[in-house]
């Protein structure tokens, strides 16, 4: 879906505000030459940012506007480097409670909800994101912020909470602690609306029937106001996304070329109204898709696939993109099998093909020869690629307290 006249005219608008602004992005278009866009040519020109630039603007770089219109910052947590921090407008704080509320409706809460929020409050876009939204639907808020299970199950019997927001790592806990104390009589939880990110089926089905709930996913990063730029409806076909607030766009992260609707590539996403740090074609590093066509549900905001994960953990093999996230839904369904896994791509030049190398670890229980066989099959069918396949003992290959790295691409070399 192409950037539309009127999301066109806020972009323009945006420009020239940031421009007037002398802010950190001003310096950027004024060197590019760009002082507005009439076309979705002219918007297509305009250079991705991301989370670099907003380390290099900190602390308060990327301001569009004077001290005295902003009532609050945000920060993300930067796990390298310096932090990113987003300054707020009362207009951009409501804004986002519109968008949150709608989030909530969309998923069928109304003001007669007790609503309890368990991710953090302060800093970070999260706690204070849902209970703005919560508020201006009208519903109950129960603001408990993380951690305290004891507490939380307390809270979710005696306030007797129909809705839990929450991390899935969090959400999975709780229910396992309910299912554990046998308090699954006692609660009044109806549905679940959990941030998004990359879970698998197995921890959504458990949580879902644990719980009794519906579950949905709400999208959003701090960067672009914090949670609640989007959420799937009852339908569950995808995300539905707000996009008189936001334009978003799908890239291929390699080339940076907009794929059309319907293809996998990273998210990139345009504030069309924002005032204290407006962006413009913001890298996310999201990896997802926008689902062509309408929502049976009617809605006519487009919509955003489930996140598949981030596109620094993307390989390419046979000119196809692959994920992580495919390989572990491959490797989950193979019995014995251990979660951790290597992949090696290289090329063999004279066939002029890319050969693919899956390690896998099995426990002694299985034949190694079959499992592996069977992994290859699987490979063949789900993805259309035949690797090689491995199986290695258990513990043979290594682990990291930190993020593993998992493919290692050797074309090239
Ligand atoms: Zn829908």
């Amino acid at each position: 879906m192409r950037i539309n006249e009127k999301q066109l005219a806020c972009v323009d608008r945006q420009i020239r505000r940031i421009l007037a602004s002398g802010n950190y992005y001003s310096g950027i278009y004024q060197k590019a030459g760009i002082t507005g866009v009439s076309s979705p040519e002219d918007f297509e020109k305009i250079p991705f940012t991301d989370k670099a630039d907003l380390r290099n603007a900190y602390p308060l770089g990327i301001q569009a506007v004077p001290d005295e219109e902003i009532v609050r910052i945000h920060s993300s947590s930067g796990t390298t480097g310096k932090p990113v921090i987003i300054p707020y407008t009362a207009k951009d704080v409501e804004d986002w409670a519109v968008m949150f509320a709608r989030c909530f409706e969309i998923a069928g809460i109304t003001a007669k909800d007790r609503i309890q929020i368990t991710p953090g409050y302060g800093l970070w876009t999260a706690g204070i994101g849902f209970q703005a939204g919560c508020e201006k639907l009208g519903a109950m808020a129960i603001p408990m912020g993380p951690g305290n299970t004891e507490k939380q199950l307390q809270m979710m019997v005696d306030l007797q909470s129909t809705v839990i927001c929450a991390t899935s790592s969090y959400a999975l806990l709780l229910a396992e602690e309910i299912n554990r104390r046998g308090l699954k009589d006692k609660i009044c939880l109806k549905k679940g609306v959990i941030g998004s990110e990359r879970w698998s089926d197995a921890k959504r089905n458990y949580i879902a029937q644990e719980l009794g709930i519906e579950l949905y996913d709400i999208y959003g990063l701090t960067e672009i106001y914090g949670p609640g730029i989007g959420i799937n409806c009852p339908e569950q076909t995808g995300m539905h996304v707000f996009d008189d607030y936001i334009y978003t766009e799908i890239i291929d992260p390699q080339t940076g070329e907009v794929l059309p609707d319907g293809e996998e590539g990273e998210i990139v996403i345009t504030t069309l109204v924002k005032e204290g740090a407006p962006l413009i074609r913001f890298r996310t590093h999201d990896l997802s898709k926008i689902i062509p066509g309408e929502c049976p549900c009617g809605r006519t905001w487009p919509r955003l696939d489930t996140i598949r994960g981030r596109s620094d953990d993307m390989f390419k093999v046979h000119g196809v993109n692959m994920f992580p996230s495919q390989v572990e839904e491959i490797l989950g369904l193979v019995d014995g099998v251990s979660s951790e896994y290597k992949i090696d791509i290289a090329h063999d030049d004279s066939r002029n093909r890319d050969i693919i190398m899956v390690t896998v670890e099995a426990d002694g229980r299985v034949d190694f020869i079959k499992t592996g066989e069977l992994i290859k099959g699987m490979f063949k069918s789900k993805l259309n690629v035949t690797p090689k396949v491995a199986v290695v003992s258990l513990n043979t290959l290594p682990r990291s307290e930190k993020k593993t790295q998992r493919v290692f691409d050797h074309r090239g070399d």
